[in-house]
């Protein structure tokens, strides 16, 4: 087995989103536009309400995947498939904007702490235009692996025998949430074809020698496994890993595409209220 180094460290940046929401971008930053099949990472986590409580209003997304995982808080979520979820602590949301979503992710407190993650997977060229699709996970339904100084929160890929409930065809997504008591080494096999990383928000850990601090997305080199080492406080990172897709990325803000065409006309269907192909089916009255 051949142990994966850090082949870059991102430095998260301070941005502000939705209706000015402070997040810590790493992934889709000028350091790292992208990491295949990965197209952005946030991490959110204040206790000051003025860094969230104006939420994320009725937005566009079209032609990847976004996976939210709530550590803390409380999230209420709308799209234009007509699904209203609540995103509670522990608990993961998988939306498939594809073809075309618009979406509300509002907070649902005025205080207290609010953390957690949005990752953006990329769909093929052969998925940007297919229909959307919602799925949610309550924290009961992520397996919890836990021993030896380890605690794992599955939320995709498989792990201690278990598989988590998030499974993405065409990039095999894993996702683990671990947590490392002091001192405490974790090591796993990853697909040497996946593309992998690894963020730290509580604690710090060391690689190979390198110190992993908080804030720091730290993306994987070659090979067929990590082996991690928690620091004197513990570690808690989450561990990421997806096979690349290899095909041309054009983004431009919420729309990601294959091509600068594709692009204009994504904003042209939003300016036209055409983004939505795929609406809600109405009922009842
Ligand atoms: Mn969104």
């Amino acid at each position: 087995m051949t142990a994966r180094k850090v082949a870059q460290f991102i430095q998260a940046q301070a941005v502000s989103e939705g209706a000015g929401v402070t997040v810590h971008r790493t992934i889709g930053t000028p350091a790292r536009r992208n990491l295949d099949p990965f197209l952005m990472l946030d991490h959110f986590s204040s206790d000051d309400p003025d860094d969230y409580i104006a939420g994320f209003p009725d937005h566009p997304h079209r032609g990847f995947v976004t996976l939210t995982y709530m550590l803390d808080g409380h999230m209420l979520h709308q799209d234009s498939m007509g699904n209203r979820g609540d995103l509670r602590a522990g608990g993961a949301q998988w939306m498939k904007a594809a073809s075309g979503v618009i979406h509300s992710e509002m907070p649902q407190q005025s205080n207290g702490l609010m953390r957690g993650f949005q990752l953006w997977v990329n769909l093929p060229a052969s998925e940007k235009m297919s229909d959307p699709g919602y799925q949610e996970f309550s924290p009961e339904a992520i397996p919890e692996i836990a021993g030896n100084g380890v605690r794992v929160r599955l939320l995709a890929g498989e792990y201690g025998g278990k598989s988590g409930p998030i499974a993405d065809p065409n990039t095999k997504v894993q996702y683990l949430d671990v947590s490392l008591e002091a001192g405490v080494a974790f090591s796993r096999e990853l697909d040497p074809a996946a593309t992998a990383f690894v963020y730290v928000f509580e604690g710090s850990a060391s690689l190979d020698g390198s110190e992993l601090p908080q804030h720091r997305l730290a993306v994987l080199g070659a090979g067929d496994s990590v082996e991690l080492t928690a620091g004197e406080a513990g570690a808690r990172f989450i561990l990421v890993a997806g096979l690349p897709l290899n095909e041309p990325i054009v983004q431009y803000g919420p729309f990601v595409m294959n091509s600068r065409e594709e692009i204009e006309q994504a904003m042209q269907d939003y300016r036209d209220d055409r983004l939505v192909q795929k609406k809600a089916t109405m009922t009842g009255n």
